[in-house]
């Protein structure tokens, strides 16, 4: 079997047409465009990446970007200052504080700190709680992402065995309880579990988010499964790559998604339908 490619760059290019044409309506009616206020600690070369592709497109879809750059020594208390200034600014409506943070910031309590209504990233105790619970608002981006390319295949996801190798807060946790919704059955892998390649066999959805180069090998998938590559790394000649053997899981698997052109660019649409919601939501309370 040679599977066919689920096309990330695609998909969100068409999902943030569409919420370009919802903000242009929303202008057209009076009301304010959303604002995302996107912060950055530090100098972290790949993170400056993911943040500038961040304010770039939120820019395109006609969205106010509201950029913090803040030197990697920032003591915490000003960056809880920082937060608690744009949850009180009403033309702020989502707010993410961009990921990996510097060590001497503790980053629950900066989580924690993100009003839950501007919380576009998904990942505030309350919206992990709502998803927990079946009753989503604002979903963690990147396993919402994962979904959106999970529903492109057409396919019925109820009674799939899915397997999700890494367990993390922002990927495999959330990742887990968004399948779950979608009444597949599903396991999680972590650096701990014993024969990960004999679970991987059994899997109808591979899902990998491990951050290691080529990790999952090509026999390890199905006959037929769908391979959704979460991983964004550097193989040994510096070439972006996934976490999957691509070639080889293609040999075997029904639908999979490259990397780069996967999940990453779904990552982005999804924060930017979810800054649209947060706008939506807090107009309705205002
Ligand atoms: P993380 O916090 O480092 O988590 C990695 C997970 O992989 C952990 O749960 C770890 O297990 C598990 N793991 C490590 N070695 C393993 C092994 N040998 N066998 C089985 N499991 C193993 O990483 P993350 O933040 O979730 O990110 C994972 C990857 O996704 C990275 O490449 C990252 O760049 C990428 N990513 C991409 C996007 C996107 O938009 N495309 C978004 C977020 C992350 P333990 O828990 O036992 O340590």
């Amino acid at each position: 079997m040679t599977a066919r490619v689920l096309d990330g760059k695609a998909r969100a290019a068409r999902l943030t047409a569409g919420i370009a044409a919802r903000v242009a309506e929303r202008v057209r009616s009076g009301r304010a465009p959303p604002g995302l206020a996107v912060v950055l600690i530090g100098e972290n070369p790949a993170s400056q990446v993911y943040v500038r592709n961040k304010r770039r497109t939120t820019e395109a879809v006609g969205m106010r970007s509201f950029a913090f750059d803040l030197p990697a020594g920032t003591p915490q208390t000003e960056l809880l200052a920082l937060i608690d200034s744009i949850n009180a600014d009403p033309s702020v409506n989502g707010v993410l504080v961009q990921l990996p943070l510097p060590q001497h910031i503790d980053g629950e309590l900066v989580t924690e700190r993100i009003d839950p209504r501007k919380d576009v990233d998904g990942l505030h105790p309350y919206n992990i709680g709502r998803l927990v619970l079946k009753r989503p608002v604002l979903r963690p981006c990147t396993p919402y992402g994962c979904m959106v390319l999970l529903k492109e295949t057409g396919a019925d996801l109820a009674g799939k065995h899915a397997v999700i190798i890494g367990q993390s807060n922002i990927v495999g946790r959330p990742m887990a309880l968004e399948l779950l919704i979608e009444r597949c059955t599903v396991t999680v892998c972590h650096s701990k579990t014993r024969d990960l390649p004999g679970l991987v066999r059994q899997a109808d959805i591979v899902v990998a988010g491990v951050g290691k180069p080529n990790f999952v090998q090509g026999d390890w998938v199905k006959d037929g499964a769908f391979v959704i590559d979460v991983g964004i790394n550097r193989d040994a000649t510096g070439k972006l790559c996934g976490d999957v053997d691509f070639a080889a899981a293609s040999e075997r698997a029904s639908w999979i998604t490259p990397v780069p052109g996967g999940v990453g660019p779904m990552t982005i649409a999804m924060l930017l339908a979810n800054t649209l919601q947060a706008a939506e939501l807090q107009d309705s309370v205002a």
